[in-house]
């Protein structure tokens, strides 16, 4: 029999112990090193001077400090943890250390609205599609600086589209892209942030993350809806950005409330797909054409 209950998770370290152990130049290019190893442990030595810590006894002062949480030691050699490595990750994509600016510029799509051209821009750690002339926002995800660095500025919106797929894929899975917490959804009549027939909104009960989408969208990483794209040559992992915003190959209806049973037609060219889903998101119906 399965057991249900949730698994046992205990705090290894209190979280103002753990990052104020990191509050440390030395320290940090102890983990920096760790990371630019070529193997995955080294020898005390190494590392030493791969940090260039010339005071033997200060080296091991601060090394000592990491071990356990974010190095550990193996038969006297020494590699980072998950944590380290996920430090490095928050040091290189630049969530805490950088910053940048693009200035709005067109992806080709119109306002459902107004018909202006949509405007893409990335402010303030967020990547945003709004329309310039009725200043309605259609799309605003965070995303951190580093993404940005070493790919060419004409890329940026398609490099956006992967990443924001990406992300949104844990959402949709069920695990918070924040905490790796339980994703919540609860399916709502219309949303504000989308005039469509019902939203869906996605709720981390632990770190209150919380996202504004439309069922449309969480079908989109059906099986079903993949495959009819490629069928017609196209990654939905590259359209992704451009069907999500123009939403015109998309038609949602909301056949009752009680219970849900709400139904998405993918159309591309003359092929069209209809799933219906339940208030669980399962597809209860499918239907081709
Ligand atoms: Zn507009
Ligand atoms: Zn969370």
């Amino acid at each position: 029999m399965v057991d249900s209950t949730e698994q046992d998770v205990t705090d290894r370290v209190p979280p103002e112990d753990v990052f104020s152990i990191l509050g440390n130049e030395t320290r940090i290019d102890i983990i920096q090193a760790l990371w630019q190893a070529e193997n995955d442990h080294v020898s005390f030595s190494e590392l030493r001077n791969r940090a260039a810590v010339a005071d033997s006894g200060r080296f091991n002062y601060h090394l000592g400090k990491l071990i356990g949480t974010f190095v550990q030691r193996e038969e006297c050699r020494y590699g980072l943890t998950y944590a380290g490595r996920r430090i490095v990750g928050a040091i290189l994509d630049g969530t805490y250390t950088k910053r940048a600016e693009i200035d709005p510029f067109e992806i080709g799509s119109l306002c459902s609205a107004c018909g202006s051209s949509l405007e893409a821009s990335y402010e303030s750690d967020q990547f945003v599609v709004r329309c310039p002339n009725c200043a309605e926002t259609v799309l605003r995800f965070a995303f951190p600086p580093g993404v940005l660095d070493g790919r060419p500025r004409e890329e940026f919106a398609e490099t956006a589209s992967r990443w924001i797929r990406a992300q949104l894929s844990f959402t949709v899975n069920g695990v918070c892209p924040n905490c790796a917490g339980v994703i919540t959804h609860s399916i709502t009549r219309e949303s504000e942030q989308h005039s469509r027939a019902a939203g869906l909104e996605y709720d981390c009960k632990r770190c209150q993350h919380h996202a504004t989408t439309t069922v449309g969208m969480h079908l989109s990483y059906h099986p079903a809806v993949i495959a009819l794209y490629d069928e017609h040559g196209i990654d939905l992992n590259e359209a992704f950005l451009q069907s999500y915003v123009d939403n015109a190959d998309q038609c949602t209806s909301v056949r009752s409330e009680n219970p849900w049973r709400i139904s998405v037609s993918v159309s591309l060219a003359d092929d069209e797909l209809e799933l219906v889903v339940d208030e669980e998101l399962n597809v209860v119906e499918r239907h081709r054409e």
